[in-house]
C-alpha cells in the first residue's frame, strides 16, 4: 500500500495527567502515515484523488488544539478516528504523538504512543419473523446507517424463507449488507444488539420468532471463535438464506476458514437438496 508520511509536526498543546501539563502546556511532535492508493493521483497528476496533505497539518494542529486529553492514547485514539473518518480514501492511519518535554525526572530524549488503525469490511445478515418484518428491517438498516462509525455499501434485496431450526412460527424475511467500519468485531456485535432491542428483540427460544436478527457474518478475513462470538458466522453452509443474499453481494469472497467461494459454497448447498 501507498503511504504518505507528515513528520514531527510540531503544537504547543494542553494534553497531560499533571494539572502543570494542562494548566501551562507542553510542545508535542506529530506523526501521521496514512495508507492510500495513490495510483490514481500519481497517473493523472491530481491532488482530488489523493489526499492534500497541508489540510492534513491543519486538522492535526487544531484538533491538537481544540481538546484537552489526560493520555496520549486518547490524543492517538481520536485523531486517527478524526482522519480516518474526514479522509474517505485514507484506509489505515499510524498516529504517533511525543512528548519530547514530559514531566519526568530522568534524562529522556522522547516519550511517545502510537495506534494504527483501519476501516474494516464487514457482512452483517438481518432477519426478522414478527409483526411488520420489512419496516423493522428498514428501521434496523436506518440506525445502522446512523451510527457515526458505520458506513453500509450495499444491500443484498430481501428474501422469504422457511424458519430455521425446527420452531414452529413464521417465514423469516432474510437478507445482508456490506458496511465499511471503524469499529472492533466486539463493539459492532454490541451495536447490532443495541439495534435489536430497540426494535424490541427479546431473546426467549433459541431460533425462536424475532423481529430483528441481526449476525455478523464476515469481518475482514478474521477468523474468530469465542464464547460470545465466532467469526465468521456458524453454520452458513447449510443456511439458503444466508448465502443466498452473501450471492448477490459478494459470489467471490472466500470463507477464511473453509477456503471456498460463497459462490461454491451456494452451489454445494443446492446439490444437497
Ligand atoms: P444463530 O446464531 O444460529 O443464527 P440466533 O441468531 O437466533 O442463532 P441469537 O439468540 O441471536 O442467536 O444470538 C445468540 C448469541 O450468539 C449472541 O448472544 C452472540 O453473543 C452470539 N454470537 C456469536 N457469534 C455471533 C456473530 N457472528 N454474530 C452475532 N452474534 C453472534
Ligand atoms: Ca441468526
Ligand atoms: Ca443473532
Amino acid at each position: 500500500m501507498d503511504e504518505i508520511r507528515i513528520e514531527g509536526l510540531k503544537v504547543y498543546a494542553h494534553h497531560g495527567v499533571y494539572p502543570q501539563e494542562s494548566e501551562q502546556g507542553q510542545n508535542f511532535l506529530v506523526s501521521v502515515y496514512l495508507q492510500i492508493d495513490a495510483r490514481e493521483a500519481g497517473k493523472y497528476d491530481d491532488l482530488s484523488q489523493s489526499v492534500d496533505y497541508g489540510q492534513v497539518c491543519a486538522l492535526i494542529h487544531s484538533f491538537m488544539k481544540e481538546h484537552t486529553y489526560m493520555l496520549l492514547e486518547a490524543v492517538t485514539e481520536n485523531m486517527a478516528r478524526e482522519i480516518l473518518l474526514r479522509y474517505q480514501t485514507v484506509k489505515s492511519a499510524k498516529v504517533r504523538v511525543s512528548k519530547p518535554n514530559a514531566p519526568i525526572p530522568y534524562p529522556f530524549s522522547d516519550v511517545s504512543v502510537a495506534v494504527e488503525r483501519s476501516w474494516h469490511q464487514a457482512y452483517v445478515s438481518f432477519g426478522s419473523n414478527v409483526g411488520d418484518r420489512e419496516e423493522y428491517i428498514r428501521n434496523g438498516l436506518l440506525a445502522l446507517e446512523n451510527e457515526a462509525d458505520i458506513f453500509l455499501l450495499a444491500t443484498s434485496s430481501m428474501i422469504e424463507t422457511e424458519p430455521y431450526g425446527g420452531v414452529e412460527m413464521d417465514p423469516v424475511l432474510n437478507g445482508a449488507v456490506r458496511l465499511k467500519t471503524l469499529l472492533t468485531p466486539y463493539e459492532l456485535l454490541e451495536v447490532l444488539r443495541r439495534i435489536e432491542e430497540a426494535a424490541g428483540r427479546e431473546r426467549t427460544v433459541h431460533w425462536g420468532p424475532r423481529t430483528l436478527d441481526l449476525d455478523i457474518l464476515f469481518y475482514d478475513d478474521l477468523i474468530l471463535e469465542e464464547e460470545y462470538l465466532t467469526i465468521p458466522h456458524i453454520d452458513m453452509k447449510n443456511r439458503d438464506f444466508v448465502l443466498g443474499p452473501m450471492m448477490e453481494l459478494a459470489p467471490g469472497l472466500v470463507h477464511p476458514v473453509y477456503r471456498k467461494t460463497i459462490q461454491d459454497m451456494w452451489n454445494e448447498l443446492q446439490e444437497k437438496k
